[in-house]
């Protein structure tokens, strides 16, 4: 990721600990760079791409993030919140658009890869890549920034590290490795990167995997990452400014000697001719841009309100501990307690800060369970959002989940209509909310409905079992619990819950129609041949 010093300058201002690991992972840093020099540059300078022979197939690559993906499912740190998850992925989704519309992503990457990002729960800032086209977001990285365009410049980075094959090359370059082998080292790092004392122990001599759980890419993989992810960046419409204000983050943090916190300090190692390339990249980006027109500068103000909510959000869900969550409540009440502004309307900033801090305060509120501080803060919220289309909807769901976590139905639950519902933040929160009003049959339908569009949702095919089970449709629901299990790569789970369903019609005829039974049997047999042929890579990897 990025980082502002250089590398060998950084090296005695970390801790021990770190020190010890940047050690241990020395060797596979230098081999990397010796076999890069070997490697033919293309004209402009970028490591060859596509169809080198040292790359690790893209099937391959894919059924090893596809392991490592199911464990981090499993893992109780993986955050599955669909309101953030909708905000990263109106991020996400125009850097893919970029990508491919400049050519970055190859199809059969596109077509093969999973594309999917992972949000974790972890203070500190960071994000990563992983084999297969999985990516990992920590929650502090959303909550530190202070802008989408500074969240879509380290994204466009991953992502590029990722088009680009610079994992596979890393993955290729362990090939004594089985790649079972590096799938559970890497899955052993992420987990001994939250246990800072286990961190050394994830090393084993010589890989490429580092105490993050991360990849060590290589200085030319670093500025090629940089170089691309910028254009994918301003190819999806964001502000080059994103790049030079993470970096300004980044430099401060190593000033600071924070790289506890910053886990991109210790994982990407960078260096001067990588600093020089991004500030002569980011003047010209200044040359060529024009002045905001007033239309522009009032687009940017919604969204930097909707993020300054959303990484408010993300403190929260961070679990930064009761004497945080007060602070948070203690910034939205002095807030509140301020004398009334004149009846002119609040400058820009002051109503992008008070709406990050009125979110923040109500969410926070809540988990501390004082109910009518979170309503009375979200009431303060509530005008500040008029006109802001996404941010109303993020403080509807919010005032929804207040409800819910308080144990009420919110008002809204007995009159939605959920066809209505169109974003899955709003999909699933609303038909949480009609669950606890009883409405599971419409909830069932549009749920149904979603998960024919959108087969990989785990969550909302786990809230389809849990609304057909309450209907006391017993085969349906086992059968939304094992495509569930599906969503979260758990075959062999799935394999049992689809046998179950089986067992289930066989000794109940009446349970299922004809249509569903055969559904049922189809589905049971593709994934017994998943769960075969998962058995079988691991044989041939061994
Ligand atoms: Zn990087």
């Amino acid at each position: 990721m990025f980082s502002l010093i250089p590398f060998q300058a950084a090296v005695p201002a970390l801790r021990p600990l770190a020190l010890a690991v940047l050690v241990l992972i020395a060797p596979a840093q230098a081999s990397l760079a010796q076999s890069a020099v070997g490697v033919p540059r293309s004209t402009n300078g970028s490591l060859p791409s596509m169809g080198d022979s040292s790359e690790l197939p893209a099937a391959a690559e894919r059924r090893m993030g596809d392991r490592i993906a199911a464990s981090i499912y499993r893992d109780p740190d993986y955050v599955d919140d669909p309101v953030l998850g909708d905000y990263l992925q109106s991020i996400w989704q125009p850097l893919m658009t970029a990508a491919r519309a400049r050519g970055e992503l190859q199809d059969e990457l596109d077509e093969r890869f999973a594309w999917e990002v992972f949000l974790i729960r972890d203070r500190s800032i960071n994000a990563f890549a992983l084999p297969g086209g999985y990516f990992g977001v920590h929650l502090g990285l959303i909550g530190a920034v202070s802008t989408s365009d500074e969240l879509a410049a380290v994204l466009a980075h991953e992502l590029s590290h990722v088009t680009q094959r610079h994992i596979s090359r890393l993955l290729t370059q362990q090939s004594r490795q089985a790649p079972w082998m590096i799938a559970a080292m890497i899955v052993g790092a992420l987990a001994a990167s939250k246990s800072p004392d286990a961190a050394t122990a994830a090393i084993v001599g010589g890989q490429a995997v580092a105490a993050q759980g991360q990849l060590n890419f290589s200085r030319d993989m670093e500025r090629e990452a940089d170089r691309v992810g910028f254009g994918v960046m301003q190819g999806a419409g964001f502000d080059s400014q994103g790049v030079s204000a993470m970096f300004e983050k980044l430099q401060q943090a190593s000033r600071l000697n924070d790289s506890g916190a910053f886990p991109y300090l210790r994982s990407h190692p960078l260096n001067t001719e990588r600093i020089a390339e991004v500030q002569s990249r980011l003047q010209l980006a200044a040359l060529s841009r024009a002045a905001p027109s007033p239309e522009g500068q009032a687009d940017a103000d919604k969204a930097q309100l909707l993020h300054a909510m959303m990484a408010a959000r993300a403190r929260v869900l961070a679990i930064p501990g009761v004497d945080a969550l007060r602070a948070m409540v203690a910034q939205a009440q002095r807030r509140t307690a301020a004398p009334a502004a004149p009846a002119a309307p609040a400058a820009p900033a002051a109503r992008i800060r008070d709406a990050g801090a009125l979110y923040g305060g109500a969410f926070a509120s809540a988990q501390l369970r004082d109910f009518a501080g979170a309503r009375s803060l979200w009431r303060e919220l509530q005008p500040l959002t008029a006109g802001v289309e996404r941010a109303r909807q993020a403080v509807d769901l919010l005032g929804i989940e207040i409800d819910l976590l308080a144990g009420v139905v919110p008002p809204s639950a007995a009159t939605a209509d959920l066809a209505q519902a169109r974003s899955r933040a709003e999909v699933l929160t609303m038909a949480q909310a009609m669950t606890v009003a009883r409405r599971t049959r419409e909830v069932a339908e549009r749920l149904q409905t979603w998960v024919t569009a959108h087969p990989g949702d785990a969550r909302a095919w786990q809230m389809l079992a849990v609304a057909y089970g309450q209907q006391n449709q017993s085969v349906r629901a086992i059968r939304a619990d094992a495509e569930s299990r599906v969503a979260q790569r758990d075959y062999p789970g799935a394999l049992d819950r689809f046998k179950a369903a089986q067992a289930l019609m066989r000794s109940q005829p009446g349970s299922a129609d004809y249509v569903e039974g055969s559904i049922i049997d189809a589905r049971a047999r593709q994934v017994e041949s998943l769960v075969k042929a998962q058995a079988l890579q691991d044989k041939v990897d061994r």
